[in-house]
Formats: structure tokens, C-alpha cells, sequence
């Protein structure tokens, strides 16, 4: 599962086949990565082929606009560190950075580096897998693996897999579960990698694709319940692409803790709850019988509000 380019907010650009068969029609600006030689015998349309470096720099017969080129960091017995020199002359290429080292992080920045300081300005995909077992260790993983380096600046797109033995253990796991949290085909692992890969930038401030919400751990301030609020307050503003809005349970310590958060939902009394925009308070005290719907007004009068039924369909 690839995300490079936008064709919807949550939706990946690219996503990578190998040897398999599409039984679906794409959806239109869906574009697919197949491994070289899967690439060079069909030729399908809007598919891209995955390469290793020293393959491509060795293959006549590339892509002319795109390929895709697997550089391994420094991974013991790995060469491509002495190859990357050759690509500053090549047009067509997205580097996909990985590395089996146990630090693989400290790898790929390595790499990273080592391109910059040659010139060498490529876009960059970092490809981190996982195969660890339940959810949490697998966001763990990559968020870890790959976040730090979003954060300094690095990379333009992200690709996230999961070893075979990974899904399936994945896949168990969920199935244990009394409700699911994933559901597709494969287990829900993909669609666990997809919003795993687009929570990871919308973190990192790379891609902005969904609305962001702060809340306090709760306490024993906390004014109003927390959780439901929350949930609440979710459930009718999740369409709101990019805006930050923070849910804290009392207003001694809430308006400190909530950061940059764009609007603020702060209990200030049994039954109160302030309105903050930004910094400053602009609806006090409140009922919380109403709160909701005068958080929507607040998202209305400062132009962040759309209707659920206006968002473009994906
Ligand atoms: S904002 Fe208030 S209620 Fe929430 S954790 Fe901090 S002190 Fe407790």
C-alpha cells in the first residue's frame, strides 16, 4: 500500500500487485507498481514497474516516465551506496528506501543524507514492513520506522507491508475480537496499513487528510464524561479536513494543554462547558445540552464548517 500522490483523502495513490490478477475495475487516478519483470512482460495501463537499483541501472528497457528503485541502506553485504551516484543523471525514477538493519530508521536517514549531500533530489518513498503480531506493535513499528523522518522533512511518500506470517497472525487476532476494527478481505490488514500510513502523516504534517482532534487523559476535574463527549463531538465533525479541535475536561488546566488546536471544547462548571477559538474564549458557560450544536455555529462563523453531504466523493 503505497500513498505518493493524491487522488482522494484517504485513499492510497498506488498500490503494488505482485503476480496477482486484478479481478476489479480501478478506481479512476488508481495507478499500480508491479515488480519488474510482471511490468515488462503485460505492460498494463497505469502500471509502474519496482526495481531494484542495480537492476535498473544495469536494464535498457525502463519505464520513460516512471520507476520505481529499491535502494537498500547499508544492510550488511549491500552495495547500493556505491551505486547512487549513477542515478544523478537519471530523470525517471522514485527511490524506495529500506534497510534489514535491526536500526533500519537510522538506515534510511543515513541514505537520505548521503542523497542530499550528493545532489541527488529524487522524490523518496520510505517502505517499512512489520512483523510483529497485534495492531498495536504494528503501529508501533511503523511509526517509529518511519515518523522521525517525516518529521525532519524527509520523504514524499509512504509504503507500508506486513511479512505473510504478519497478516495472518493479523488476521487471527482480529477475529478474536468481539467487534472488528478492520474489515477487508485480507483480514483487515490493509485497511489497517491504510489508515495507519495516513495517521502517520497527518501526525508529521506531511498530508492533511482528516480532522484532528486533541483531548485530555481525564482526571479528577474532568467536568463532563470524556469519552462520550468525545465520541459525540467526533461523530458530526470527522468530515472536517485539517481542522484541529481540542476536547478538555476542565478549564484550569485545558486551555494550557490544548496546544495549537484551532477550536476548543472546555468543561468550565457542572453542566458548562467554554468555547475557545484558538486561545481566546469566545462562547462562556455554556449548557451542555446545547454545546454540541454551538460548536457547530463556532465551526460556521469562522468559515470551518462544510456540510457532511458537500464532501467530493471518493
Ligand atoms: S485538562 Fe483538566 S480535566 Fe483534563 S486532565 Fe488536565 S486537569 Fe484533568
Amino acid at each position: 500500500m503505497l500513498n505518493l500522490w493524491r487522488i482522494a483523502d484517504a485513499a492510497a495513490d498506488y498500490i503494488f500487485i505482485d503476480n496477482q490478477k486484478i479481478a476489479f475495475t480501478l478506481p479512476k487516478g488508481l495507478q499500480i507498481i508491479t515488480p519488474y519483470n510482471q511490468w515488462a512482460e503485460n505492460k498494463l495501463e497505469n502500471s509502474f514497474p519496482v526495481i531494484c537499483l542495480k537492476h535498473f541501472l544495469a536494464e535498457k528497457h525502463v519505464h520513460p516516465s516512471l520507476n520505481f528503485v529499491l535502494v537498500d541502506c547499508y544492510s550488511k553485504g549491500s552495495k547500493d551506496y556505491e551505486l547512487i551516484d549513477q542515478l544523478s543523471e537519471k530523470k525517471n525514477v522514485v527511490l524506495c528506501l529500506s534497510s534489514h538493519n535491526t536500526n533500519a530508521m537510522q538506515s534510511v536517514r543515513r541514505m537520505c543524507i548521503a542523497l542530499q549531500k550528493k545532489n541527488i533530489s529524487h522524490p523518496i518513498v520510505f517502505v517499512t514492513n512489520s512483523n510483529w503480531q497485534t495492531a498495536d506493535e504494528h503501529l508501533i513499528h511503523f511509526a517509529t520506522e518511519t515518523g522521525a523522518l517525516y518529521l525532519e522533512g524527509f520523504g514524499y511518500g509512504i509504503w507500508l507491508g506486513m511479512s505473510e506470517q504478519a497478516y495472518s497472525d493479523f488476521s487471527k487476532a482480529e477475529n478474536h475480537l468481539s467487534g472488528r476494527q478492520y474489515a477487508d478481505s485480507n483480514g483487515g490488514a490493509e485497511t489497517f496499513l491504510n489508515n495507519t500510513a495516513f495517521s502517520i502523516l497527518q501526525a508529521t504534517r506531511t498530508r492533511i487528510s482528516k480532522t484532528e482532534y486533541i483531548s485530555c487523559p481525564s482526571c479528577g476535574r474532568t467536568l463532563f464524561e470524556l469519552q462520550e463527549t468525545t465520541q459525540k463531538i467526533r461523530t458530526v465533525t470527522s468530515h472536517l479536513k485539517g481542522v484541529k479541535i481540542a476536547i478538555m475536561g476542565c478549564i484550569v488546566n485545558g486551555p494550557g494543554e490544548m496546544a495549537d488546536a484551532d477550536f476548543g471544547y472546555v468543561g468550565s462548571g457542572p453542566g458548562k462547558i467554554t468555547l475557545y477559538k484558538g486561545k481566546e474564549v469566545v462562547k462562556r458557560n455554556i449548557d451542555s445540552a446545547v454545546a454540541v450544536d454551538e460548536l457547530i455555529n463556532l465551526l460556521k462563523e469562522n468559515n470551518a464548517w462544510v456540510e457532511p453531504s458537500a464532501q467530493p466523493t471518493e
